[in-house]
């Protein structure tokens, strides 16, 4: 078959995305391959396509290395539904069943052979492929989440680093790497590790379109996230992160007491109980997941509508590869984030403090800067995000400041009352305080504190009692991610003047804040509600239709159910739109729908159009 009979008949898609069509002509030829390509992208297609050609062409079996055990079962799992041979090998096997794999790969009856790096580096399995390679039967190695490679990269996982082995032991079998992770040093240590400098790179662009960029000033960050999800997302699959595992449990019980449907994640679980929330987060519907970054690596949810961060990243780039797992069917989804004044405090005392040399909390403190001018900065957010990854790009009208363009305040006059006044108590007590000790000296409150250090009489005292202490603190992150000011750890942390303090004090810097409003906007939501908040389809559908709609989500939950996968396995939420607005009569009606290949086709198409002829 060729790439577009596959592409067509197997995964029911009329068209290739990107850059698939080249990667998928390169590879099938025998090339090797960088694939850069951001999360939902569609990079599975690319080693897939070329997987099913080169089988049919007589190579043999495609090797896939994933680090991500926990979701092997349901990539297989898709593959099946599409009627592609498809297996994995790791340690949730017995070793019956593993037995059982091998036996199918030996006899060349699989197409798709998915496995973790630490399995395909033993040395029984390297035997097996040996065998294989003798008779000409291994047609490709795909390297997943190739960044784990990289100690650049945000998850390093050292087993990688032994698949140098691969192209030792194997010459000659084309190799192709695949990875989210943009920034330039992963990518040449992802080169030279893995020896693919002869590789052709395959770059795409890192927008997202369908994510819209919000990022608000934190008040009460748990009932502006309620609010957020109950106007935006009501009954909607989404992830919010969490900092702490402590903040992740809290956060979790507040949603459930608020009548959403959510589980927590954290690394301190135990494994079995994140597995079966895991589980249940991809397997139910409108899920919520309050988590720490230990989750979400290689989750393919496509339906996830949004991510919320109530505490801030590291870091530009993990910031783009957890809002990245929303909105992956291409259907409108919110990266959404809370942060504040303390946020900046503790992250830069969390470099401050690590134990890593000075040159690297140089470039750990250059990486927080730049995540610190997206959250103040009052232009496009998705410009200054594509311009971190070297994109250019033009105002996106789809994050929160293109959509309702902040008002801008001179916070100049402001700052340097600040910063005078660190510098004075500095020179009358010889010690720094902290941000809200700085701000009652400011606004002239004699606070307890404040006289026992006899602050009340510093020269500063109530210079800037017209700010309220919203706008002071807006100017304090300002000044922290500008560098004209340094956050000292400690016990409590304190502010202390830079190099960069003397611009602003001297009037040659301008300092210039976004306006604080009051409340969040509102924003109606585009969503159809009628039919009350049950069923929202991904496009705009009349009542028959999302009848349709919702008699078709319950028959897939139950077709998912039997066979043990996530529903979206069984069919995409858009899939089952598409069909409930067409109403089909007969299997040509069923043809030609985003998503229905040949075999899913055979396999449903009678229980389809039963379900939408009652409905
Ligand atoms: P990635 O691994 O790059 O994050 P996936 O391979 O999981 O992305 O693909 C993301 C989603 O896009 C999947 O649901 C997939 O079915 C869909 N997809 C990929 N390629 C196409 C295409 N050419 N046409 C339509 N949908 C596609
Ligand atoms: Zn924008």
């Amino acid at each position: 078959m060729s790439h577009f009979q596959i592409l067509r008949d197997v995964f029911g898609y009329e068209q290739f995305r990107g850059p698939q069509q080249a990667i998928v002509e390169h590879v099938v030829a025998g090339g090797d391959a960088l694939v850069l390509m951001p999360t939902g992208g569609g990079k599975s297609l690319c080693y897939q396509i070329p997987a099913i050609a080169r089988q049919q062409a007589g190579h043999g079996i495609t090797i896939v290395v994933s680090p991500l055990i926990a979701l092997m079962h349901d990539q297989v799992g898709a593959l099946h539904e599409a009627g592609v041979s498809a297996a994995f090998l790791n340690s949730t096997l017995s070793s019956d069943e593993a037995y059982q794999v091998e036996q199918r790969l030996l006899r060349g009856e699989i197409t798709l052979l998915y496995a973790a790096p630490e399995r395909i580096t033993t040395p029984r399995f390297l035997a097996q492929l040996d065998s294989l390679f003798e008779r000409g039967q291994i047609s490709l190695f795909a390297i997943d989440e190739a960044h784990c490679v990289s100690q650049w990269g945000h998850d390093f996982r050292p087993e990688y680093r032994a698949l140098t082995v691969l192209h030792e032991r194997f010459p000659g079998v084309p190799r192709m790497a695949l990875t989210a992770t943009a920034d330039d040093l992963t990518r040449e240590d992802i080169l030279e590790r893995l020896q693919l400098q002869d590789a052709r790179a395959f770059v795409s662009s890192f927008d997202r379109p369908n994510i819209r960029y919000t990022i608000v000033e934190k008040r009460d960050s748990t009932l502006q996230l309620l609010r957020f999800i109950e106007r935006e997302h009501e009954g909607e699959a989404g992830i919010v992160y969490c900092q702490s595992r402590r903040k992740v449990e809290d956060m979790a019980q507040t949603l459930v007491d608020a009548g959403i449907k959510a589980m927590p994640y954290h690394a301190g679980l135990d494994q079995k109980v994140r597995q079966t929330n895991q589980d249940r987060f991809l397997r139910e519907e409108g899920m919520v997941m309050v988590a720490t970054i230990a989750f979400g690596m290689g989750i393919d949810k496509p339906d996830v509508r949004f991510v919320a961060h109530l505490d801030m990243p590291k870091n530009i780039e993990g910031y783009y590869q957890e809002t990245g797992r929303a909105g992956r069917d291409g259907l409108a989804a919110d990266a959404w984030m809370a942060y504040g004044l303390q946020d900046v405090v503790n992250q830069r005392r969390m470099i401050d403090e690590s134990p890593a040399g000075e040159d690297f909390k140089q470039v750990m403190r250059g990486k927080l800067d730049a995540l610190l001018g997206l959250a103040e900065a009052t232009d496009c957010r998705r410009m200054r995000l594509l311009g971190y990854f070297g994109e250019k790009s033009e105002p996106c009208g789809n994050c929160d400041n293109c959509l309702n363009p902040p008002a801008v305040w001179d916070g100049t006059d402001a700052a340097r009352k600040l910063l005078s006044t660190i510098y004075r108590i500095q020179q009358m007590s010889g010690v720094s305080f902290g941000a809200g000790h700085l701000m009652d000296i400011v606004r002239g409150k004699p606070t307890e504190k404040v006289t026992q250090y006899g602050h009340e009489t510093l020269s500063t005292f109530g210079i800037g009692s017209n700010f309220t202490e919203l706008q002071l603190r807006g100017v304090l992150r300002q000044l922290i991610a500008m560098g004209a000011l340094a956050v000292q750890g400690g016990e409590f942390s304190t502010l202390q003047l830079t190099a960069e303090s003397r611009g602003v004090l001297k009037g040659e810097v301008a300092v210039r804040l976004r306006e604080s409003v009051s409340a969040p906007a509102e924003r109606k939501s585009k969503r159809s509600t009628r039919l009350g908040a049950m069923v929202k389809a991904p496009i705009a559908l009349d009542s028959d239709a999302l009848m349709r709609y919702s008699a078709l989500k319950a028959w897939r939950a139950e077709v998912a159910k039997e066979h043990n996968l996530p529903a979206y396995v069984i069919f995409h939420d858009a899939t089952l739109a598409a069909i409930a607005q067409k109403a089909p009569q007969s299997m040509d009606d069923l043809q030609g729908i985003s998503g229905m290949g040949t075999k899913k086709l055979e396999a449903y198409a009678h229980e389809v159009l039963r379900v939408v002829g009652q409905a």
